[in-house]
């Protein structure tokens, strides 16, 4: 049994107080995975420290020459690929093929920010005065802390991480404590690759003891945090006390439309893999299906019927479709919503009950479960359920649909399934979400686009794309006067 350690200062070092979490398989509750850190302050201000001294000689280290060694380790990380993802597999649960796609991901950011390394454009401008030069620069903020999920071991942190670096910052990360291991991994290629003492950190530990530590630590510059909107708010009112930058990217309620000219299989696939990927702990998962009324019966009997044949199980077996939900705590609460959509008089089609038995006996197992004759006020359709758990709500209309679509407080992502350009374009223009899909599912991201959302999904920052760059750097407007001589100013400043 491995015990792991925290990484400090370009040392593996055990948490200053000895303690130690132990994380388990959730499809397998015998299989331990390891042994980690129960880090606290001590270990937070010991990392904030050196990665402030890191931060004295990185900030000055030539954007392109950190880009190599960020370039170096996405080669690694892809050599890597398929040992990150049976490991992320076993400690998470999510199939093989939706690991390697998360490791992937990881490789993927880092080729692209590497490539940033030789851009991260500023601009130039004409002044206003004669022998005058104006631009603006790119700046890195400091110590970066970033807080981030389990459903995205290795995809998350390499989408903060890597920008922030690029940008010429240092960095403190603290992972979700139900999967240490990948940041593990991911934190050792970077030390390989040749990332100096103290550019990166890790501090493994809960979100009460090393995430409220990191967030109240006045040697942050700017937290980067991905999780629940509730604990976003927490992280956010934190912040706010010292105006540190905060960047939040939290909980999904996202919609399918399928429309009456829609093809319907398609559309049924979607939202298999978008119900259903993951076991439905995606921040994008398609949770909300609404379906035109003249389709609604044909599209819910090939949904159940679909949703009934998938196969749930270890997802290290290549044979299976879905693999366990995080933790008993959260399969406690999919079963409350299954429970709560029952007293809402929704229709149960499918699902709802744990799987305990046989395979199933020592893991934390659901049946993909699908509601029907939903309404779009029910909790069921409202509230981030985090589980293998969809609700189908009849509409009669693309209006309704976009409607229905936009009536929750969450904005990720949104998917429309029809033939007609005229409605795929004004579904694109009128639901007010960060990502959009047309016929296709709600699901997967590019990562030189912009990954984000609006309302109580984010605060107006986006991960990914050159829009990472925003969060981790900061403008200076540079005005250079070379006429040697008084010059008049004609503004009012
Ligand atoms: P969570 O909010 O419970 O935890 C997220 C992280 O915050 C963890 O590392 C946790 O230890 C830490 N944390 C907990 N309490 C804290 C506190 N008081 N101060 C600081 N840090 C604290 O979320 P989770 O269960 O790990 O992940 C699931 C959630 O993440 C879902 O809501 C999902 O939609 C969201 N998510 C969003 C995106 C996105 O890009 N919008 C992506 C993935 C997941």
């Amino acid at each position: 049994m491995t015990t792991y350690r925290n990484f400090i200062n370009g040392q593996w070092v055990e948490a200053s107080a000895g303690a130690v979490i132990e994380n388990r398989n959730p499809a397998n509750k015998d299989d331990l995975i390891g042994r980690f850190p129960h880090s606290n302050n001590k270990d937070v201000d010991a990392a904030v420290a050196a990665a402030a001294d890191a931060w004295k000689s990185w900030r000055l280290f030539p954007a392109p020459r950190r880009a190599e060694i960020l370039f170096r380790a996405a080669e690694m990380i892809a050599a890597h690929k398929e040992d990150f993802a049976r490991d992320m597999t076993r400690e998470m649960g999510k199939v093989l093929k939706e690991a390697r796609g998360d490791v992937q991901e990881a490789v993927d950011m880092t080729y692209y920010m590497a490539g940033e390394g030789r851009r991260m454009f500023g601009q130039t401008t004409p002044a206003e005065l004669p022998n005058k030069f104006a631009m603006s620069t790119r700046n890195p903020l400091g110590v970066c802390g970033m807080i981030t999920p389990w459903n995205f071991p290795m995809a998350i942190p390499s989408w903060k991480i890597i920008p922030a670096l690029v940008c010429g910052n240092t960095v403190v990360l603290k992972p979700s404590e139900d999967t240490p291991l990948s940041a593990v991994h991911f934190i050792e290629v970077l030390e390989k690759a040749g990332v100096p003492a103290g550019v990166v950190n890790l501090v493994l530990g809960s979100g009460s003891d090393v995430g409220v530590a990191l967030t109240s630590h006045p040697g942050i510059s700017v937290i980067s945090f991905t999780g629940s909107t509730a604990v976003g708010k927490l992280v956010a009112e934190s912040c706010a006390a010292s105006f540190r930058h905060v960047h939040l990217e939290m909980g999904g309620k996202n919609v399918l439309m399928v429309m009456d000219d829609a093809d319907i299989d398609l559309a049924v696939d979607g939202a298999i893999w978008g119900g259903f990927g993951t076991s439905g702990q995606r921040c994008t998962a398609a949770s909300r299906v609404v379906v035109h009324k003249k389709v609604i019966a044909e599209f819910t009997q090939k949904f159940v019927e679909r949703a009934k044949r998938l196969r749930v199980g270890d997802g290290l077996d290549p044979a299976i479709d879905v693999g366990p939900v995080i933790n008993e705590k959260q399969l406690k609460r999919i079963l409350e919503y299954v429970r709560i959509g029952q007293d809402e008089r929704a229709k149960l089609l499918c699902g709802g009950n744990r799987l305990e038995s046989g395979v199933h006996r020592n893991g934390w197992f659901l049946e993909p479960t699908i509601f029907g004759d939903v309404s779009p006020k029910m909790r069921i359709a409202q509230e981030e359920i985090f589980g293998p758990v969809v609700s189908v709500i009849p509409c009669d209309n693309l209006e309704q649909a976009i409607e229905i679509g936009n009536g929750v407080k969450y904005g990720l992502s949104a998917a429309i399934y029809t033939h007609d350009v005229n409605h795929a374009f004004q579904a694109m223009r009128d639901m007010h979400t960060g990502i959009f899909y047309v016929n296709s599912s709600t699901i997967g991201a590019e990562v030189h686009l912009p990954f984000g959302g609006t309302k109580s999904t984010g605060n107006g920052h986006r991960e990914a794309g050159t829009a990472a760059l925003d969060v981790f750097s900061e403008w200076k407007s540079i005005y250079i006067d070379y006429s040697g001589k008084l010059q008049k100013a004609q503004g009012i400043d």
